[in-house]
């Protein structure tokens, strides 16, 4: 284990007050340059040096609380925000969160330090699992899981590249699982393939097994990773789609579709219901002129955000996403023969709603603010687990309910150029609480905007800030098992259309 704690630095950087208090006697600093030969073709770190660095600090934390040799089981779903480049230094932290009988669960925090400007950033945060080793006389070395991790994103990393013909970049890794030891001695045998290929990012299957001589071979670990191919402008490049083998290959391809929305669902809700701000603004009618500002501006600057990427498209009707540090944002759109001024009055009509969207069940105006800014209750089935902890799809067959309170201001364009835009946000209102037999669902950020386009028909584009509660509709979209984002649409345009007059 010697060899892992050599090159683990014990760092002075200034630490807060508090955190001094809250000393963790399992913390593990490490901080390394990164030098060229830790680096891949774009002259960044590459991220299987990383996962042997993050999986030497989190072992020696682990360690630390074993007092006994401890090895790697499994490593959580890794995002990487960031990449960090040669001549930047890297700051792992690792501590021990919980400790079991023989488990514990590691805490990893890796960011990034610009010695020249100061900067600091985050790139990715982990959760290791390490389990103590039995130590007996004669047992054989472990391999150390950081260098088997290691081994798979390299041969990940060639299978990405063959189909993409170019260099992929690695943006997130689903759990690694170790189902049993490698040894000193072994064979390793490591198996990749793109197994699907969506518009902008692959997913990337390998398969780690051992041998030992004529011993038959083992299944050490199976990841799943997401690489995307970056252009000089460092945005990702469209892939070419794959062909997939006839059963196996058919069979994963479906496989990485599910995974998609999995982790869409999981990296969106996991961290929105951590940070656990609400989402709602108490209504208040003395503060109603700035509520409605920040409601129509908070659009207008989603609306204008440069990173929108087309996700699916289908008949001109384009979904879009947009990806922020922990909020995943759609936004719907498409072309309609339907003057702007008409499209905006039909659309403004929120209470309208239910004739065209089959997810709005109920939409009743709850007070008339002034000629532009209105409050809604609005009910749709619920997406959120029950009570009882029971999934989606069930809460949807059952029949739960969630309502919202929405804030809904229009607002007529200023000049030529500039869009009609609908705003929604949730506020609370202490005339409606949460009542019994609905959830109560929270809207950061929707609405529409509707321009002007030429021949007197308008772009109309439907924004989301997805929340928990409208995330798993829309992320089935995204990762392609439906359309329904094209229905509704459809639905939507066919009510203008029916109503254009
Ligand atoms: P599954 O096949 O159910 O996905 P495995 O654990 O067998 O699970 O394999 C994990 C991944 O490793 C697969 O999704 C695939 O991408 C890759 N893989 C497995 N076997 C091979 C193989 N023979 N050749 C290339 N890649 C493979």
């Amino acid at each position: 284990m010697s060899s892992r704690t050599s090159d683990c630095l014990e760092e002075e950087d200034g630490e807060e007050e508090e955190e001094e208090e809250n000393y963790n006697p399992t913390e593990v600093k490490m901080s390394q340059i990164v030098m060229p030969c830790h680096s891949n073709h774009r002259q960044e770190l590459s991220v299987g040096q990383l996962l042997k660095w993050m999986d030497s600090a989190a072992c020696l934390s682990a360690e630390r609380h074993a007092g006994s040799p401890c090895v790697t089981a499994s490593m959580d779903d890794i995002h990487f925000e960031h990449t960090i480049s040669v001549g930047q230094v890297v700051n792992i932290r690792a501590k021990v969160n919980r400790a079991f009988n023989t488990s514990m669960e590691v805490g990893i925090q890796v960011n990034c330090e610009d010695l020249f400007s100061d900067r600091h950033w985050r790139v990715c945060h982990a959760y290791a699992t390490f389990v103590t080793q039995r130590t007996s006389t004669g047992q054989k070395v472990n391999t150390f899981g950081g260098q088997i991790m290691a081994w798979m994103v390299n041969v990940a990393t060639i299978a990405a590249s063959r189909l993409s013909q170019a260099h992929p970049t690695l943006r997130a890794i689903d759990m690694f699982t170790f189902r049993g030891p490698s040894q000193v001695g072994d064979r390793l045998l490591l198996k990749a393939i793109v197994n699907n290929a969506f518009r902008n990012s692959m997913e990337v299957g390998v398969r780690a097994e051992a041998y030992h001589e004529e011993g038959p071979n083992r299944h050490i670990n199976s990841a799943f990773m997401t690489f995307e191919v970056l252009d000089d402008g460092g945005k990702p490049r469209t892939l070419p789609r794959i062909r997939p083998e006839p059963l196996e290959g058919q069979r994963r391809f479906q496989e990485a579709t599910a995974r998609k929305k999995i982790r869409l669902d999981r990296k969106y809700i996991i961290s929105r219901t951590q940070g656990e701000v609400p989402l709602s603004v108490p209504w208040d009618p003395t503060n109603q002129v700035y509520l409605s500002f920040n409601n129509v501006s908070a659009l207008k600057m989603l609306a204008a955000r440069s990173s929108w990427r087309l996700s699916c498209e289908k008949d001109q009707v384009q979904l879009y996403t947009l990806e922020q540090k922990s909020m995943l944002s759609f936004k719907i759109e498409c072309e309609v023969d339907v003057p702007a001024h008409r499209a905006f009055d039909l659309l403004a009509e929120l209470s309208n709603r239910p004739s065209w969207d089959s997810h709005y069940k109920k939409c009743e105006l709850i007070q008339l603010v002034d000629n532009d800014d209105f409050i809604y209750r609005v009910v749709t089935p619920s997406v959120r687990h029950g009570a009882m902890g029971s999934p989606t799809a069930a809460n949807q067959a059952k029949g739960i309910l969630q309502d919202f309170i929405l804030l809904a201001s229009k607002r007529k364009p200023c000049g030529s150029g500039d869009p009609y835009v609908i705003a929604l946000r949730s506020v609370s209102l202490p005339t409606h609480p949460p009542t019994e037999g609905y959830n109560r669902g929270e809207v950061l950020c929707a609405g529409f905007t509707i321009l002007e386009t030429k021949d007197n028909k308008s772009l109309i584009s439907y924004f989301n800030q997805a929340s928990p509660e409208v995330l798993p509709y829309i992320s089935t979209d995204i990762a392609g098992l439906s359309s329904s984002f094209y229905h509704t649409f459809c639905s939507c345009s066919q009510y203008l259309t029916r109503n254009r007059l």
